[in-house]
Order: structure tokens, then C-alpha cells, then sequence
């Protein structure tokens, strides 16, 4: 079982990550909880790099969030997978479709291709859109953000129609869920979403 959470910044992916891996755990899977970027030790220079580091161009960019993904895939996901542990990471592919394709304006096609290309095709079994407007995911980060443009409301906006834009073009793999609800009632509707996968 692969899961994936996605979202704006400040949208409660890690604390539902947390959450979901508890109750899988108490059912006696092995779970691994990873994040992209960051998600091995190559992937943790990159996102310093991106992240933290001096400014870098949009494309260069994209292409070193697809390396973060190509390498975590081969390192971590599939062997994780082919031992049967459950995977659940914060942020996949669509973090990269949302952000770089369409917030950064670099091209969806161009980026979905690329993104699908890095990862070898592995898609989430279900990914779950953890859904905030652009002002409650402001107020949620306070003064933490990574970058500039975290700040930027439009930014947001266009990150959160990509996503939206995702999940309504395939129903069946996402969930989109109002993540201004409650921990405790987003947590049961996370939980029944991974269920109905799980009975196929
Ligand atoms: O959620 P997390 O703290 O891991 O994300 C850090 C930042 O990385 C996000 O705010 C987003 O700006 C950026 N990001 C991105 N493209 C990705 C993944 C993350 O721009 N593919």
C-alpha cells in the first residue's frame, strides 16, 4: 500500500501522516513514513540546497526535485514496497505538478512528464489531498516559510486549483479532504479513505 499526502504548506500532511502510520501500526503493518524533498540522505542535501540554499533557477529547480524523486523511489519506496510495508509520504509527484507546473508557470505537461519519467512510473495507490484556501494556510505557517513566495496568496491559489485539477481528472486515486476541520474527524476520514482502498 502506498499513500500519499499533499497539499498546501500549513495544510496538516505530516501531523495526518502520523496519525495514519499509528492505527496502521496497531493493525500490525510496517509502515514507512518518508517525505519528499528529503526522503534519503541525497534527497536532505537537495532540499538544503532548494530550500535554503542561494537562489535557483525554476528549471534547475524541477529537474533536482525529480532527482530527489528518481533516487528516493530506487532507494527507499520500491524496496519498501516489495517487502510489503506500507509507504506513506509527505508530498509526491503532484507536489512538483502543483508547485513547479503550475505555481512556478513552467508547464504541467512538461513536468508531469518529467515527473512520471523520474519515478518510473510508481503512482500512490491513493493520495490525499489535505485542502486549505491560501489565507488558512498563511494564518497555519505564521512566520515560518522556506521561501519568499510562500507568503504569496496567489501562489497558493494556484497550487491549491492544481491540486483540485488533479483529483477531479482521477477520481478513483485521490481523496480530497476540507483539512480545516478538526485533527481528530480529517484523521477518521483519512483512515476510512485508506480502508475503501484496502478492500479494493
Ligand atoms: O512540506 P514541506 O516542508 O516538505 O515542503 C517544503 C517546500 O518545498 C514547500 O513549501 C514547497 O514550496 C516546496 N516544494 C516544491 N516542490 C516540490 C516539493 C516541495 O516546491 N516538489
Amino acid at each position: 500500500l502506498f499513500v500519499c499526502f499533499e497539499g498546501g504548506d500549513g495544510a496538516g500532511k505530516s501531523t495526518q501522516a502520523r496519525l495514519l502510520t499509528e492505527v496502521l501500526e496497531q493493525r500490525g503493518r510496517e509502515v514507512v513514513v518518508t517525505r519528499q524533498p528529503g526522503g534519503t540522505p541525497l534527497g536532505t542535501q537537495i532540499r538544503e540546497l532548494v530550500l535554503h540554499g542561494d537562489h535557483v533557477a525554476a528549471r534547475a529547480e524541477a529537474l533536482l526535485f525529480a532527482a530527489d524523486k528518481a533516487h528516493h523511489v530506487d532507494q527507499l519506496i520500491r524496496p519498501a514496497l516489495a517487502a510489503g510495508q506500507v509507504v506513506i509520504t509527505d508530498r509526491y509527484v503532484d507536489s512538483s505538478i502543483t508547485y513547479q507546473g503550475a505555481g512556478r508557470e513552467l508547464g504541467r505537461d512538461e513536468i508531469t512528464a518529467l515527473q512520471h519519467w523520474a519515478v518510473g512510473g510508481l503512482l500512490p495507490d491513493l493520495t490525499i489531498v489535505l485542502d486549505v484556501s491560501p489565507e488558512v494556510g498563511r494564518e497555519r505557517r505564521g512566520d515560518e516559510h522556506d521561501r519568499l513566495e510562500s507568503e504569496a496568496d496567489a501562489f497558493h491559489a494556484a497550487v491549491r486549483r492544481g491540486y483540485l485539477e488533479l483529483a477531479a481528472a482521477d477520481p478513483g486515486r485521490y481523496l480530497v479532504l476540507d483539512a480545516t476541520q478538526t485533527v481528530e474527524r480529517l484523521h477518521a476520514a483519512v483512515v476510512d479513505g485508506v480502508d475503501r482502498v484496502l478492500a479494493g
